[in-house]
């Protein structure tokens, strides 16, 4: 935490004198802080958290490199005497998440220098420790565990909210303190929605299913998608179609390692699939950084100018996707090593009938 709190400091611009951080993942990543409410006020000299009556004790104890300070009665009157004590002039905030009225309010209160700032924070979570990265393979083994679970209960006839349902309870019951996004059930024609959140349909014979979900584990999130063939076998062009997706997959893969950029990593895949008569049905980018949030930085897609470097963690996940038809989306995610990458996900992608 404390290097943190220094990776920090060294990315405020140097016409700053300290960052205000409100963003709920940026604040507990800097701080340690879980609860609902704080402020941290980051400068070369100080490092102070603001909260309010309900988390003084639980933030004193998760900070331990943090001044901890109870901002009743009036926050903009605590955070003014704050920036007075340690001489602040020029207050650098989050402008993607500071909203219009809050703005406002900070310049009417506080009487310093607003600077607008973006990412400052989101940079350094896209590279992560081994005990983020530990969180995050934690999570990963909750969700191949709860799949695994789960499938057997697929067959005709369940409806896609049944298999969400009991995939979200498989888990939860092994750990997963939340769901980073709702379940992706989409099966038969659905199945070419790349975001079709389960619905009431049943699943019939030759459907194909595909299955998006993650876990969060100690604030860390995974993402993984897998597609089946439910009650009957594959036919030829729902086997062509998937085992190009697997193939853009494995290529892309096969590609990645430090000092490639998001847009050359996305070209990999989509060339493959391009190669196939697809390349206008994959029509969203390869992948994209998890973390902390299950989609931020680095950028995997066609415009992404990102350098992946060791440490990133990104999704792969190539997708066809035909309207009226069906869709297959194959999705691991994976850790940018020195040399490579080391997958999160072992849960086998040969294309399996279930039910
Ligand atoms: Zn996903
Ligand atoms: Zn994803």
């Amino acid at each position: 935490m404390s290097q943190r709190i220094d990776r920090l400091r060294q990315a405020i611009p140097a016409e700053a004198d300290a960052l205000l951080i409100i963003k709920p993942d940026n604040r507990t990543y800097i701080s340690g802080f879980t609860g609902s409410n704080a402020y941290l006020l980051v400068g070369r000299e100080v490092a102070l958290l603001l909260t309010d009556f309900r988390y003084i004790e639980q933030a004193s104890a998760e900070c331990p490199y943090f001044v901890v300070r109870d901002y009743a009665p009036v926050l903009s009157d605590s955070l003014k005497q704050a920036l007075d004590d340690a001489n602040i002039r020029v207050l650098a905030f989050e402008s993607d998440f500071v909203t219009f009225s809050t703005y406002h309010e900070l310049k009417e209160k506080l009487g310093v220098t607003l600077m607008p700032t973006t990412g400052l924070v989101e940079k350094l979570r896209q590279v992560k420790d081994a005990g983020e990265v530990e969180n995050m393979q934690q999570a990963a083994l909750i969700a191949e565990a709860a799949l695994a679970e789960v499938l057997p209960m697929v067959k005709p006839g369940v409806s896609e909210k049944f298999v969400a349902l009991n995939l979200e309870f498989a888990l939860r019951k092994r750990g997963a303190e939340r769901l980073p996004f709702d379940i992706i059930a989409a099966s038969g024609p659905r199945s070419s929605l790349p975001h079709g959140r389960a619905s009431e349909r049943l699943i019939e014979r030759g459907d194909f299913l595909t299955l998006d979900f993650g876990a969060v584990y100690n604030g860390y999130c995974c993402d993984m998608t897998r597609t089946f063939i439910v009650g009957a076998k594959a036919t030829l062009e729902q086997e062509r179609v998937y085992s190009t997706v697997l193939a853009a997959q494995e290529q892309a893969l096969s590609a990645l390692r430090p000092g490639l950029i998001g847009r050359a990593f996305d070209k990999v895949a989509r060339d493959v699939i391009t190669a196939q008569g697809y390349g206008e049905r994959f029509g969203h980018g390869l992948g994209h950084g998890v973390g902390r949030a299950v989609h931020e930085g680095p950028g995997a897609g066609s415009k992404s100018e990102d350098l992946f470097s060791p440490g990133m963690v990104i999704t792969v996940e190539p997708g066809i996707y035909l309207p009226g038809w069906g869709g297959v989306r194959i999705e691991d995610m994976v850790l940018v090593t020195e040399t490579g990458y080391r997958n999160f996900n072992s849960f086998p992608k040969e294309l399996t009938t279930l039910g």
